[in-house]
């Protein structure tokens, strides 16, 4: 097949590209370089399945023939969607989808809207169901991203409903691993790379706060068996064991046990959710999808990927 990917650059994306390219299909990376990397896809560059393209979301991409698209451009990082580029954000869920919808229309394409745990904001339910509408802030520093994402689910679930084009909605939940760049701030990358320079590590707030980490290989195939399913609607994808971030930071800490990095506790974010944890019982159902890598194991791996890069 011939498959898009935007942000093909980014953690997840090049990833997925990698997987793609496995499975022989002919791939197409696009993105706009604002938090991926050339080093994340340098070795697919050879390959003459895969063909890089530096384009923004934001303007149109009529130019390309596809079967398949997944639309993974976006920042991710808290820091990287906030602040200065919050407007290029909400622009890049909102008008980047609607561009590639239009897109998937013209090439009757199916089309994969990689969205977030983000749409349910603070949430009240929990753990979060796809049916839960969420609790989110529309004027906070983190609106930017999860309207744009929430706004983005709308229009794929009206091209779908109106014209009835193959769109599937993954709601990714926290995910780690290799290619993920040791600067974007999150939590994960943060505490391996203050452990391995002898730095603080920074706990936001008291460390009460729960997320649940899902390594990469297995969100890469729960999205590709979303994408080759008959489902229309909102999966939520994510590995449902649940850590504080204080235990995440002495797991780290364990694992790393020639650091002498200390814990130290800043201010929190304005908005951090409070709890998050997915409910899966959809993707084992409709996906026969549930994740195979443990904590320890893809911690292993992303402290051996991070030793490399640093
Ligand atoms: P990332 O920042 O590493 O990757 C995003 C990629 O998109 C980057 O390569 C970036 O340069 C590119 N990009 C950004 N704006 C663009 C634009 N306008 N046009 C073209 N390219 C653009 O982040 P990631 O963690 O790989 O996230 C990938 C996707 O998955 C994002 O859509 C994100 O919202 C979603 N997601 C990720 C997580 C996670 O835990 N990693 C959780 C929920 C959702
Ligand atoms: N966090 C932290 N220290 C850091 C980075 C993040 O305590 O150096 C916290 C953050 O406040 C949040 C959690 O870790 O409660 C996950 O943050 P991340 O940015 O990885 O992802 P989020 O789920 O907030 O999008």
């Amino acid at each position: 097949m011939i498959i898009l990917v935007t942000g093909g650059a980014g953690f997840i994306g090049s990833n997925l590209c990698r997987k793609l390219l496995e499975q022989e299909h002919k791939v197409y990376c696009l993105d706009n370089f604002y938090t991926g990397s050339k080093k994340n896809i340098e070795e697919l560059l050879n390959n003459e399945n895969f063909i890089c393209l530096n384009h923004d979301i934001c303007n149109s991409m009529s130019f390309i023939k596809v079967e398949q698209i997944y639309n993974l451009a976006c920042p991710a990082s808290p820091p990287a969607y906030q602040g200065f580029h919050s407007i290029e954000t909400t622009k890049t869920c909102v008008i980047g989808s609607l561009n590639l919808l239009e897109l998937a229309k013209k090439n009757n394409a199916t089309i994969l809207q990689a969205s977030t745990s983000e749409i349910y904001g603070n949430p009240l339910e929990h753990p979060q169901k796809e049916t839960y509408f969420g609790n989110v802030n529309i004027n906070g520093p983190r609106s930017c991203y999860d309207e744009g994402k929430r706004c983005a689910e709308t229009l794929f679930t009206d091209y779908n409903r109106l014209y009835n084009l193959d769109t599937k909605i993954c709601r990714i939940f926290n995910t780690y691993g290799k290619y993920m760049s040791p600067d974007d701030g999150r939590v994960v990358t943060n505490f391996i790379k203050q452990a391995l320079r002898d730095e603080d590590i920074t706990i936001y707030g008291d460390g009460s706060q729960t997320r649940s980490f899902c390594y990469v290989d297995d969100l890469v195939n729960g999205m590709i068996k979303l994408m080759n399913s008959e489902y229309n609607k909102p999966v939520n994808l994510g590995n449902p064991e649940e850590y504080t971030i204080k235990q995440i930071a002495e797991i780290i800490l364990e694992k790393i046990p020639q650091s002498k990095s200390k814990i130290v506790f800043k201010d929190l974010p304005q908005d951090d959710p409070v709890k998050r944890k997915p409910d899966i019982t959809v993707a084992k159902q409709v996906l026969n999808w549930q994740p195979e890598i443990k904590l320890s194991d893809g911690l292993d791996k992303t402290i051996e990927y991070l030793k490399e890069v640093l």
